[in-house]
Parts: C-alpha cells; sequence; structure tokens
C-alpha cells in the first residue's frame, strides 16, 4: 500500500482519504458533508467497517477545528445510525489511531466504526491479513449510501 508511508502533506500526494474527499476515488464513499465524509474501510474488521473522516487533510486531532471535530462526530452518530438500522449488530467499536505506533495507516484523521456482533471475536484477523468478507464491498456500500441518503445532507 503506497499511501502507508506517504509525505505528510495533503497537496497532490497519494493520500487515499483526500483522494476520496476531493471525488478522485467514490467507489467506497456512502455519505458525504460540508467538513466530514464516511466511507467504507477497504480492509475490514468486519462487515459495515466504515471510517468517518474529515474533507480536509489533519494529520492529527489537535490540528482540527471544532467545527471539524463537531463534523467528525456528527458523521460517526450517523454511520452508528445507519448500521445499527442496515446490520443490527450488537454494538461497535469507536475509536482512531493517531501515528504509526498507534496503527495509523495514513497522516490523515478518520476515526473507525466496527460494528460487532456477539460471539464475533474470532473473526477479527487474527488470520493475518486475510479478513473473510460475508458481503461484497461495493454491494455494502450501496446498501449503506442508500440508507444514509434517507437521513438528509450530513
Ligand atoms: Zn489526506
Amino acid at each position: 500500500m503506497a499511501y502507508v508511508s506517504g509525505a505528510p502533506s495533503g497537496m497532490g500526494n497519494a493520500c487515499f482519504l483526500c483522494a476520496a474527499a476531493n471525488g478522485e476515488d467514490e467507489s467506497l464513499v456512502v455519505d458525504r458533508g460540508k467538513l466530514a465524509f464516511i466511507l467504507m474501510n477497504r480492509f475490514p474488521y468486519t462487515s459495515g467497517h466504515v471510517m468517518a473522516v474529515p474533507v480536509r487533510h489533519t494529520p492529527d486531532v489537535i490540528a482540527m477545528t471544532t467545527d471539524e471535530g463537531s463534523a467528525l462526530f456528527a458523521s460517526t452518530q450517523r454511520a452508528i445510525r445507519v448500521l445499527s438500522e442496515v446490520m443490527h449488530p450488537d454494538g461497535f467499536n469507536i475509536g482512531i489511531n493517531q501515528g504509526g505506533a498507534a496503527g495509523a495507516s495514513t497522516e490523515h484523521v478518520h476515526q473507525h466504526v466496527v460494528p460487532r456482533w456477539a460471539g464475533d471475536t474470532n473473526f477479527m484477523p487474527v488470520i493475518g491479513d486475510v479478513k473473510v468478507l460475508p458481503q461484497d464491498l461495493e454491494t455494502t456500500a450501496a446498501t449503506l449510501r442508500e440508507a444514509f441518503s434517507r437521513l438528509g445532507p450530513l
């Protein structure tokens, strides 16, 4: 993955979240607002694993404005609402990995929203990089996109 150790600048680099934010790669984007958007994780821990992302390339939480932080949390709430409606999980893991030492794969802040089901613990990536996908990503994205659209604009 070329973006893992990419340049810190948000302009003209290979940041995959900037590419999603500016419309270069919208295939996994499921909800879009002025300051934040939501996209499916291409390498999900569970089915329905999405990320809430500030539109602006912000390298850490402190670099976000208060408005961006509010938009990020509002989009997180929308993700939980839609995933609850569509996938009926028993719980969620919600969180930000900041910095490579914490497991962040890019210097563009994003909040993971991972739906969880009772008894799914063996499904987490104990099998290395191989993740079983019970539902095709694009199909899930289309289903979620439709559900987000019913909520009105972010
Ligand atoms: Zn970026």
